[in-house]
């Protein structure tokens, strides 16, 4: 249906599913509302509840407690499935609660401190606090997904979250999500324990149980100094394939005239600004010293929004993208990313070769500034002697990326962008820059665990789970993964 007929239903009935279908010249929005006995809408401000509501048991005298090392989604939801289930989460955070982390993160995008343990990637809730906070994930399991997106509503997220196929909550809104379940996480008896990083030396004897016993395991995919303890500590740790690139940014106009083919403004501020997903096979080269062909593909697009600087060492250059609710900035940006294998190297060489590009880029631009090449010139190896306007704060230098990115990262990203030009003619142009480098789209190790009990392969009693364990990837998924950890160890504790 059209645009403006869905927004007249959206705001009559209770909607059930909504997306947006952009194939056709004609922007058409796919809406299922809900319906009674009689098939009949039901109308939005009905009292038929939308969900059943979480019960969170008191947990203040609780006999069993679980430690909990990392408070972004994983951890945060693992707590929350313990607070359902009456046990006790204890949980140790390296960074600050979201009000101290904002002051840090704003002396970042000043270019003027950085601190290394409260950033974008480290602090409570996360990275996934100061993201794009896109809420979807490409798991198959859906029934649990919507259990997490309603527990994400549960905590102030808006009721599109329940319903939009792409469901965006936006930086601006995620911090007072995060702050709500603190408070009900504290407000139940559980511990959060800001500032401290989890020793793994003190905690983890060789081969053994965590001091602490059962300890969930959910330090997102950044924290580098920890995952070299872990391999220290005899934890089996493996490398497994990750993706690493650059950020793209184009005006959001241009791509709402490609993605959604002119159409006029009244359109785009019913549906919002446009948003893509791009993906292309590049064939092997001997030049970029890859036999296989590689995937290249775009990742966490930002419409309206800003790239960001989010690194968690000092000196590398890290970038990444976050919009607010409304995705109402002037620019688009997305990160373009190449497929990676560790070809036989080790979990820590693998870690390696990413701070090696890390450190690379910042070399080229200093400080946390970004390198930044046009998009035309880096595709044909040129200079750029000028560089267009740009959402990242700390601010972009020149810099020729099509020389010092390794050559299977440069060689199959300079074919990739033609690849997208040519199903989206315009996409490659010198309106757009890109930055360096996106080098932590996933997780370059896996910490490995049993299928069943999700314990650790090397420690029992050890739950790996999120992001940084590499059994999952985005906010969602991560959240998701931590219900599962919390509910294996919950399992575990009951035998
Ligand atoms: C700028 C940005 C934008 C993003 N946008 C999106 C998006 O729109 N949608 C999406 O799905 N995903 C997005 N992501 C990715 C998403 O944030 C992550 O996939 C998700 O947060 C992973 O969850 P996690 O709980 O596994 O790990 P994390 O969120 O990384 O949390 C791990 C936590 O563990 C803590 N920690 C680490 N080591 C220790 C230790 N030794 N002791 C104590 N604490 C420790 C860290 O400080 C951190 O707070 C974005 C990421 C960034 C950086």
């Amino acid at each position: 249906m059209s645009p403006e007929k869905a927004k007249e239903l959206e705001s009559t009935y209770r909607v059930v599913r909504r997306s947006i279908d952009a194939r056709q010249r004609m922007l058409k929005v796919n809406l299922t509302l809900l319906t009674d006995d009689h098939d009949q809408p039901v109308p939005i401000d009905s009292p038929i509840p939308l969900y059943t509501p979480p019960v969170f048991h008191d947990v203040h005298h609780a006999k069993q407690s679980v430690t909990i090392v990392g408070a972004g989604p994983a951890g945060l939801f693992a707590a929350l499935t313990l607070l359902e289930q009456g046990i006790r989460p204890i949980i140790y955070e390296r960074g600050k609660d979201v009000s101290e982390r904002k002051k840090d993160i704003a002396l970042l995008n000043r270019n003027e401190a950085f601190n290394p343990e409260s950033n974008y990637c480290f602090g409570e809730g996360g990275a996934g606090t100061f993201s794009d906070g896109k809420l979807f994930s490409r798991s198959k399991k859906r029934g649990n997904m919507q259990h997490v997106m309603e527990l994400f509503h549960y905590f102030g997220a808006p009721d599109t979250v329940l319903y939009e196929a792409h469901a965006h909550i936006g930086s601006d809104k995620l911090p007072t999500i995060i702050k709500n379940i603190r408070e009900c996480i504290l407000a139940h008896g559980g511990e959060i324990h800001f500032g401290q990083r989890w020793q793994i030396q003190e905690r983890l004897p060789l081969r053994g149980k965590p001091t602490e016993g059962a300890t969930i395991l959910s330090i997102g995919h950044s924290a580098h100094d920890t995952y070299r303890e872990l391999a220290a500590a005899g934890v089996a740790l493996e490398a497994k394939g990750c993706a690493m690139g650059v950020r793209v940014e184009h005006p959001q106009a241009l791509i709402n005239d490609l993605f959604y083919h002119h159409q006029h403004q009244s359109v785009i501020d019913l549906v919002g600004n446009a948003s893509y997903s791009l993906v292309t096979q590049v064939p092997p080269s001997p030049t970029r010293g890859s036999r296989k062909g590689s995937g290249v593909y775009s990742f966490c697009m930002c419409p309206g929004g800003h790239i960001v600087p989010a690194t968690s060492e000092q000196g590398a250059c890290v970038v990444n993208g976050m919009s607010a609710s409304h995705r109402n900035s002037p620019y688009a940006n997305s990160g373009i990313v190449v497929e990676l294998h560790p070809d036989g190297r080790t979990a820590i060489e693998w870690l390696a070769y990413q701070e090696a590009l890390e450190r690379e880029a910042f070399q080229q631009a200093q400080g946390f500034s970004a390198p930044a090449q046009r998009l035309r010139d880096f595709v044909e190896g040129k200079a750029s002697q000028t560089l267009p306007a740009c959402s990242y704060l700390p601010g972009i230098v020149p810099s020729r990326l099509d020389q010092w990115l390794p050559a299977e990262i440069g060689q199959a990203l300079q074919q990739g962008f033609r690849d997208f030009d040519r199903k989206y003619p315009g996409f490659l142009t010198n309106e757009a820059v890109i930055l360096g480098v996106e080098s932590r789209s996933s997780s370059p190790v896996r910490i490995v665990r049993d299928p069943e009990t999700m314990q650790s392969l090397s420690h029992p009693w050890l739950y790996p789970c999120g992001e940084g364990a590499g059994y999952a990837g985005g906010i969602t998924s991560s959240a998701l993964d931590g219900i599962h950890a919390a509910e294996a160890a919950v399992k575990n504790l009951k035998i």
